[in-house]
């Protein structure tokens, strides 16, 4: 993981973790670490947030026979979409999911990289819901504490394989 000052934009220390990803042995080790903490009967399909928690998701997924859904960036996905807006740490966002993404009911996994203020994980969760899914967990490769994001995310767990 290397720390890289002042991007996207000036005071944001930003945590670039695709060293890990280019790392084979290292990948397979987080990805298989993600599984056996969840368990893998225990989702039915896994959700990334663009753009490197799709990275994740499909690991995870291709690992466990279960399918991913991506959660996009506003205007990138073709058909009906719930939408949802959010501060970041750096700006302002809108996410979106396909409305006919999941079946009723369907246990839902959701991966990104990293957990800063929540508000990307929060409309996320909320977005799951929204199509219909349950959200049946939600991790983060790391989670940077002082942002307090597990706190606006709670009740609901937060898992993260790193906390700084
Ligand atoms: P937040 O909504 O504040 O929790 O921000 C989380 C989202 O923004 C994740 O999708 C991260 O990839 C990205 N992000 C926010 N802050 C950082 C950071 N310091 N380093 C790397 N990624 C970040």
């Amino acid at each position: 993981m290397l720390d890289v000052p002042d991007f996207p934009k000036p005071g944001v220390i930003f945590k670039d973790l695709m060293p890990l990803f280019a790392d084979g042995d290292v990948f397979r080790e987080v990805i298989d670490g993600i599984v056996a903490y969840h368990g893998r009967d225990s989702f039915d399909a896994v959700v990334g947030i663009e753009a490197r928690g799709f990275v994740i998701a499909a690991a995870i997924a291709y690992a466990t026979g279960v399918g991913v859904v991506p959660v996009r960036k506003a205007g990138k996905l073709p058909r009906a979409t719930h939408s949802a807006s959010y501060a970041l740490e750096y700006g302002e966002a809108t996410l979106e999911v396909h409305q006919d993404a999941f079946t009723a009911g369907h246990r839902v996994l959701v991966v990104d990289d990293v957990l800063a203020t929540g508000g990307t994980a929060e409309a996320t969760l909320d977005l799951v819901e929204r199509a219909g899914g349950t959200v049946a967990g939600f991790t983060v490769l790391m989670e940077l504490g002082f942002l307090k994001g597990r706190e606006r995310l709670a009740p609901r767990p937060v898992h993260a394989l790193l906390s700084i």
